[in-house]
């Protein structure tokens, strides 16, 4: 496919440029030019194989210097259920799928303890490339890449959003709030207010094994929001679903 750079502004969100405010100091500046790229996330106009594209071909950050791959998503493009983790690491670099190492062997297994299989859900990270040595994401990279999502979620139309994980949740509830505190509560996410619930990341449960109860008390609240949602005559879960399990 030929993509034109319109197309790639287009799945990136970013609007033709324009002359904006002069700021003088290059913090300012770069500050700016970040909550431009960030806010301007457009609505769902790009089909799945230019934004698959765009993704593809991006060289927006430097990850892409060291990347093997980009790491697109994976699973139903009409998926109720969207999960969101960080970003890929070494083997997802390597195969070009999320979460396919030790954590998303668990991140597997945790969807099936609700009854799901990964086919039925659509899973995506923060950063479409790997960090070096799987070190966070820096603000500049999430700005720049967080577009990418943003289309996915607005082409999906998810009922409901999964956090797996701080850098997930803090990124897309925009709070340095603690995890814990987080959990255990339905937050909404992005103009069309999609639910969204938090959970601990499959990485952090292989280490802290003892927090794998919690988690699945998380997964069952997430397999009581869809199953609510599915009797719901427009299938939505709305802020008055907010409630605890
Ligand atoms: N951790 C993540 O957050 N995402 C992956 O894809 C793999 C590990």
């Amino acid at each position: 496919m030929n993509i034109t750079q319109q197309d790639y502004l287009q799945a990136l969100g970013i609007k033709p440029w324009q002359r904006r405010t002069i700021c003088h100091d290059t913090a300012q500046v770069q500050e700016q030019a970040q909550a431009e790229v960030a806010s301007e996330a457009a609505p769902a106009t790009s089909n799945w194989s230019t934004l698959e594209s765009c993704v593809m071909q991006c060289t927006a950050c430097s990850l892409h210097e060291t990347r093997t791959q980009t790491v697109f998503g994976v699973g139903n493009r009409q998926a109720k259920l969207m999960i969101i983790g960080e970003a890929p690491g070494f083997h997802e670099d390597k195969q070009g799928e999320p979460f396919v190492g030790r954590a998303g062997q668990l991140l597997t297994a945790m969807i099936k303890s609700i009854g799901l299989d990964r086919s039925q859900v659509f899973i995506a990270n923060i950063l479409k490339c790997r960090p070096p040595n799987n070190r966070d994401p820096q603000a500049d990279e999430v700005a720049q890449c967080t577009p990418f999502l943003d289309q996915q979620i607005s082409l999906i139309q998810p009922q409901l959003l999964l956090a797996v994980g701080r850098i997930s949740a803090h990124y897309l509830l925009k709070t340095k709030s603690s995890l814990e505190s987080l959990r255990n509560k339905t937050h909404c996410y992005g103009e069309n207010n999609t639910p969204l619930i938090v959970t601990y990341h499959p990485a952090y449960l292989l280490r802290n094994p003892i927090d794998k109860k919690k988690a699945y008390m998380d997964l069952l609240f997430t397999q009581k929001l869809l199953k609510d949602s599915g009797e719901k005559p427009h299938g939505k879960i709305t802020h008055s679903d907010e409630q605890t399990l």
